[in-house]
């Protein structure tokens, strides 16, 4: 295996190329973050032209012919070819040079221009609960995403497939389906049941009011406990909860506050927090900073740590029996009148409800399955963009059983559209399937985990994550890491299990 000083200079040549091309993404993601959290109304314009010259050099720099050149070089060096994690980064390099210079630079620069005004007119129309005013915005983001596909399309399989690969390497629409049908209809049944022959349990700890500034102070001890590096990282305020990992020493969360249901705020940095816990554990060192191996390995894979922290730790007793104290601490002592237990049915319930980011455990992927349903329907051609309201509604009647009031409420209630994030909603449950699948590995691992959480000990978990998951970057396909550190491929099981386990006893039913 060469060592760093031996290592041949294609290599070390093309770190510094995707350094460069990763420290321009890293100030597109910057002036990003400031449009959703701090910049002025008037901005809009000027930005939508800043995020399309970004897009560009940025795209100029990924596509260098040059790039291709010490790839190619690098690929016919048989000792550099010979180290496992090496040879990794090269591949995932190869991938990612293959991809975008399949795209031409006008339409990425338009993508994100039309994107960014797109994301304005999106935030308006919600505001108004007015479709019509988004239709065409949506139309045109329709249009360059299905030319986008084009461009990325190779070999057989649907225009879907070439979107979703670039969120979900290797992944395609037909084996989501696969998996997504039976859940579906496992899921569908285990609502109905704990609603037909269960009770539900009490919510009203969830109604105290609590001012928004303390929900903050709560966040934040909760995020250092998690061991969220506040000086690495931020936390600010959004319409849609995000988080950014822009560079290395800076990855930004953001979340939302309520006066009611500060659940909603706690799950959102929780959930956000997981999403930096990986970020911050990625190995972006200066050498590999910009390389695939200090970079996620999929969005469904940077969904797991999200949710497992958010749900399997947040919505656990264990955490509760540690967080009580401290959020009476934090709220002037408001929950005083409540247990640990009655917090944690509370947060444990399954009701049909509205809004996808606020949906609870049980419903939560159902949200996700008509989502895809229809973005694979829009790329296909065979939904056209002034029906998305009338599918959605009528989606939103047969799988959760809900009226729809108003599409604030209904099919404009997400951002991504409007981004041109088509493929990227399936990635939410296939964290969600990832994260209990891990979980009952790390039990394996750590039987007493869950315990510790009572004391607030929390490095346990996250220095399981580190180990097995965030220190390889990209250097494994999602379905491999999932054999290596679970022994068996992706199932279903695993998600139905614990949901059983969490949501029955909060119903008075047995596991
Ligand atoms: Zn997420």
């Amino acid at each position: 295996m060469p060592t760093t000083a031996t290592l041949p200079s294609c290599y070390t040549d093309l770190g510094v190329l995707r350094r460069e091309a990763a420290t321009l993404g890293s100030i597109a993601g910057l002036v990003s973050w400031d449009q959703e959290t701090y910049m002025p109304k008037g901005a809009a314009m000027a930005r939508s032209e800043q995020m399309g010259l970004l897009a560009r050099l940025g795209h100029e720099r990924n596509t260098y012919p040059r790039l291709g050149e010490l790839i190619g070089a690098c690929e016919s060096d048989a000792s550099l070819m010979s180290d496992d994690r090496l040879a990794a980064n090269v591949r995932e390099m190869r991938r990612d040079y293959d991809l975008k210079t399949r795209l031409p630079a006008e339409l990425v620069e338009e993508l994100a221009r039309v994107g960014s005004q797109a994301q304005e007119a999106w935030k308006l129309a919600r505001g108004d609960s007015d479709f019509k005013a988004f239709q065409p915005w949506l139309e045109k983001m329709v249009s360059l995403t299905r030319r986008k596909g084009e461009c990325l399309h190779a070999g057989d399989g649907e225009l879907y497939d070439a979107l979703l690969d670039e969120y979900e390497p290797g992944a395609t629409a037909s084996e989501i389906e696969s998996v997504f049908a039976p859940l579906r209809q496992r899921l569908s049944a285990f609502i109905s049941d704990i609603n037909t022959n269960g009770a539900p349990p009490s919510t009203a700890p969830l109604d105290t009011k609590i001012p928004a500034a303390q929900q903050h102070a709560f966040g934040l001890r909760v995020l250092k406990a998690l061991g969220f590096d506040l000086s690495t990282g931020r936390l600010d305020v959004t319409t849609h909860p995000f988080c950014s990992g822009l560079a290395p020493g800076d990855t930004r969360l953001t979340t939302r506050y309520r006066d009611e249901r500060f659940t909603d705020a706690l799950y959102g940095t929780m959930h956000e927090g997981g999403h930096g816990l990986y970020e911050q554990g990625l190995p972006k060192t200066d050498a590999l900073f910009g390389t695939p191996l200090s970079d996620s390995i999929s969005l469904g894979i940077h969904e797991s740590q999200s949710r497992m922290w958010e749900n399997l730790v947040g919505r656990s007793r264990s955490f509760w029996v540690w967080a009580l104290p401290i959020a009476n601490e934090c709220f002037d002592n408001a929950l005083s009148a409540y247990t640990p237990d009655d917090m944690v049915k509370a947060v444990n319930t399954s009701t049909p409800s509205l809004i996808r980011v606020e949906a609870d455990e049980g419903t939560y992927n159902l949200h996700v399955m008509l989502r895809f349903e229809l973005e694979r329907a829009l790329i296909a051609g065979d939904l056209s963009v002034s029906d998305v309201p009338g599918a959605w509604n009528e989606r939103m009647k047969s799988m959760l059983g809900l009226d729809v009031p108003s599409d604030a409420k209904g099919c404009l209630q997400d951002v991504h559209w409007a981004f041109g994030l088509m493929g990227y909603f399936p990635t939410y449950t296939l964290g969600n399937l990832y994260a209990s699948q891990f979980w009952e590995a790390i039990l394996r691992d750590i039987p007493d985990l869950e315990s510790g959480f009572e004391r607030g000990e929390f490095a346990p978990l996250l220095t399981w994550l580190r180990t097995n998951i965030h220190a390889h970057g990209r250097q494994y396909r999602a379905s491999d890491l999932c054999e290596r550190v679970t022994g068996a491929p992706l199932s279903p099981e695993p998600l139905l299990r614990h949901l059983a386990r969490r949501i029955r006893p909060a119903y008075g039913l047995g596991e």
